[in-house]
């Protein structure tokens, strides 16, 4: 038998390429199991290196909607498809911890291509957008022919990689009030730029609710809420009266932030670094970026 020689697979995938939102949202329940691309920034890479291979595509850049944002009922309502370029640039001074994520994301390529929606998509623990919107209390809206939903983030993403979103749905939007008091994004990795985080903290300070949040990024199956470490820092600043005088936050109530801080983290030895450096990490990432946060908040 003569040879063949080097066999060449083909695999034919199928572009779906909807012009408006309406046809997005029927061609997904149409198609389950195409994969949606907004950036491509996550998903070419998973095609590149064969981590995927779908029989079909839901190429969502032609649909403008997602690229709006407004105001809507006293909430902000950011498109699943505004890139982090556009946070930075537009929405800094309103959602100031996700805009400082953003300026850690990749490079000005990847930032202009990448996507918020994309971030909550793949739902990575080490997503760099996704502890600024659980310290801001944000809302995913979900949405399939049959009606669209709003889901608290925290309960959107329920592990590694993995969300609550329905086959048929695509996420549309995402929806946050906008800061009511200064926040903090802080992120450590191996190198200053195109980095995966080894861990992060956001914080934010809500002094209509006198209560501080923050979360923990890459030290955990998905973000994690320090839960502890807020509530020790409402008691201090109510007892002693810090809201009113605008006092300094003291050197030992700091480091005991810290500390809870990292005692929240479910951290793993990974290629990035060992738990224990995490948690060290995450302790200092405590105390700066609730020192830093509440020095903006006292002198506003
Ligand atoms: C070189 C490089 C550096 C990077 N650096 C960082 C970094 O520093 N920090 C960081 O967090 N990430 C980083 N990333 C990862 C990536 O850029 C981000 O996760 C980005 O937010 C993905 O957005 P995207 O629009 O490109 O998503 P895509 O790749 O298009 O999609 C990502 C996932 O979301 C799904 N999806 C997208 N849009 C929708 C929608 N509307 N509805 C439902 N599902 C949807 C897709 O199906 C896919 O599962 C980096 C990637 C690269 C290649």
């Amino acid at each position: 038998m003569p040879d063949a020689g080097p066999c060449i697979i083909i695999c034919a995938v199928e572009i779906l390429a909807p012009e408006s939102w309406e046809e997005a949202l029927a061609l997904k329940a149409a198609n389950p199991e195409a994969v949606p691309i907004a950036g491509g920034t996550d998903v070419m890479v998973e095609l590149n290196f064969d981590r995927m291979r779908p029989a079909a595509m839901l190429d969502l850049t032609r649909v403008a909607a997602l690229s709006d944002w407004g105001v809507d009922d006293g909430w902000l309502r950011v498109g699943a498809g505004v890139s982090y370029t556009r946070i930075i640039d537009e929405l800094g001074d309103r959602l100031p911890s996700l805009a400082v994520a953003s300026r850690t994301v990749g490079s000005p390529q990847i930032r202009n291509r990448g996507t918020v929606g994309g971030n909550l998509g793949t739902a990575s623990p080490a997503g760099d957008a996704l502890p600024p919107l659980y310290v801001a209390d944000a809302e995913v809206e979900l949405a399939a022919p049959s009606g669209t939903r709003r889901v608290p983030v925290a309960e959107f993403i329920t592990g590694p990689k993995r969300t609550s979103a329905r086959e048929d749905e695509l996420i549309a939007a995402f929806h946050v009030p906008a800061a009511q008091g200064a926040q903090q994004f802080a992120k450590i990795g191996t190198r200053n730029a195109m980095v995966i985080a080894v861990c992060s903290l956001a914080l934010a300070i809500w002094p209509e609710r006198r209560a501080v949040r923050a979360c923990l990024g890459s030290a955990g199956p998905t973000p994690l809420p320090a839960t502890e470490a807020e509530a020790f820092i409402a008691g201090v600043l109510d007892e002693e009266a810090l809201w009113e005088s605008r006092r300094p936050i003291g050197d030992s109530a700091l480091r005991r932030f810290g500390e809870l801080v990292a005692g929240a983290a479910r951290p793993i030895d990974d290629v990035r670094g060992s738990a224990a450096y995490r948690s060290h990490a995450l302790a200092v990432l405590g105390r700066r970026t609730l020192s830093w946060a509440w020095e903006e908040q006292r002198c506003a």
